[in-house]
């Protein structure tokens, strides 16, 4: 297995952005043709940009924890170089954050040159939350919720 994650190592290399623009984080003299992009759904998937496919990437099983590790890594910092970010929890087990990046490259995105994009993994319903147990999404479900957005707005 170590030759094959090696040989996906350089794969997931070589899915990074060509070119590599510079993020300026300007929003107000937004191009008008950058605004029509936000106004249609994406057409296609991160893997059709990136040119990964799911069946690339072996099953968890397959893999021990410093190979998820590498993996997880190298694939974070190639979705970087499209401008692109997920919304995992950090205490998400590495095996699930595997699962969940690479579930990514079957998501439709736009790509954008001036915006970090974030796929929003969460769907708002705990029981069916590809997330999981790890979700903060369940926090808001509980009477504590207000009490938590207050926390949230106040920087606690
Ligand atoms: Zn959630």
């Amino acid at each position: 297995m170590e030759a094959y994650v090696v040989h996906l190592l350089s794969d997931i290399l070589e899915a990074e952005r060509p070119v590599q623009p510079v993020l300026s984080y300007v929003y107000p003299d937004m191009a008008d043709e950058e605004l029509e992009e936000y106004e249609n759904d994406p057409q296609y998937t991160f893997g059709y940009y990136c040119g990964l496919k799911q069946e690339q990437f072996p099953p968890t099983h397959l893999l021990n924890s410093l190979q998820l590790e590498r993996i997880c890594a190298a694939f974070s910092k190639m979705m970087f170089t499209w401008n692109l970010d997920t919304d995992i929890p950090d205490d998400v087990p590495l095996t699930k954050e595997y699962e969940l990046l690479v579930s990514t490259l079957d998501i439709k995105t736009e790509i954008s040159n001036n915006n970090l994009n974030t796929f929003e993994l969460c769907s708002y319903d705990p029981p069916s939350c590809p997330l999981g147990e790890y979700c903060t999404c369940k926090e808001f479900l509980n009477d504590d919720a207000l009490e938590n957005i207050d926390d949230y707005m106040h920087g606690e």
